[in-house]
């Protein structure tokens, strides 16, 4: 359970989250919306214990964030991706995914290269494990990323608008994966303004407005005309973003 009460970031005068709850329980697929600016990404950081909270708690698994020895313990149940490729340039795709198992968590390198291998078989790019990020495309480079995540064997998968950066077709080809790790149970944060997508996907839908929580409902409750867009503010969003 990735549990979030109360949580307040400031930046300066900014407050940037106002007071968030909210809670993800193992198997459930959820996707955060809301407008650019309304905290969706600094939510991510505070869960990653990258950001400095200014109120309230959040704890993965029962480890809170705000304690280094428990951070540890919360980080290693997080695989995060985030919107640019963060993979390390001097480094093959392979090498990219090995890298943690092997120092982190000690897997033997053959062992690492044989899971990651089918890491890479699984989004269809067995043939490119050898390649440098600089050869790969964005679509590419991205699944990389997804892979690079999963080697760690997080139990949740946090993802930050992982196709914002990617033409249709790049996105098209991420989105398959993620619909496939949802559809085999993969526990997931996932923020995007592919609302469709997450219409598709998704079990809750919650909708980050100035840093508050406009709503936190059951997917398809959130597109009925009752639940989400009888609330101005999402029934706007939503008219502008489809
Ligand atoms: P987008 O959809 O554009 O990615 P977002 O919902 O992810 O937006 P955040 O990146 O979380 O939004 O930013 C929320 C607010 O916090 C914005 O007003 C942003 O300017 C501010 N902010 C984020 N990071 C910092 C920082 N390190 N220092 C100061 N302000 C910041
Ligand atoms: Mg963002």
């Amino acid at each position: 359970m990735i549990a979030i009460e109360g949580v307040v970031k400031r930046f300066g005068a900014n407050t940037v989250l106002d007071g968030v709850d909210l809670r993800i329980a193992p198997g459930e697929v959820v996707s955060i919306l809301g407008a650019s600016g309304s905290g969706k990404s600094t939510l991510i950081r505070c869960i990653n214990g990258l950001e400095p909270l200014d109120g309230g708690a959040i704890a993965v698994d029962g480890n809170r964030v705000d304690d280094a020895k428990q951070l540890q313990r919360a980080r290693r149940c997080c695989g995060t991706v985030f919107q640019l490729f963060n993979l390390y340039p001097h480094m093959t795709a392979l090498q990219n995914i090995t890298l943690a198992p092997i120092e982190v968590l000690k897997t033997p390198r053959r062992q690492a290269e044989e899971e990651a291998r089918q890491l890479l078989a699984s989004v269809g790019l067995l043939d490119r494990a050898d390649a440098w990020p600089a050869q790969l495309s964005g679509g590419q480079r991205q699944r990389v990323g997804i892979c690079r995540a999963l080697a760690m064997k997080p139990r949740y998968l946090l993802l930050d608008e992982v196709t914002s950066a990617l033409d249709p077709e790049m996105t098209a080809e991420v989105l398959n994966i993620l619909a496939k790790l949802a559809a085999s149970g993969t526990t997931m944060l996932f923020v995007t303004h592919e609302i469709a997508f997450a219409r598709q996907i998704s079990n809750r839908i919650v909708f980050l407005d100035q840093g508050r929580l406009l709503a936190d409902l059951p997917t398809a409750q959130f597109f009925a005309a009752e639940g989400g867009f009888a609330q101005p503010r999402i029934a706007q969003f939503l008219s502008k973003m489809s």
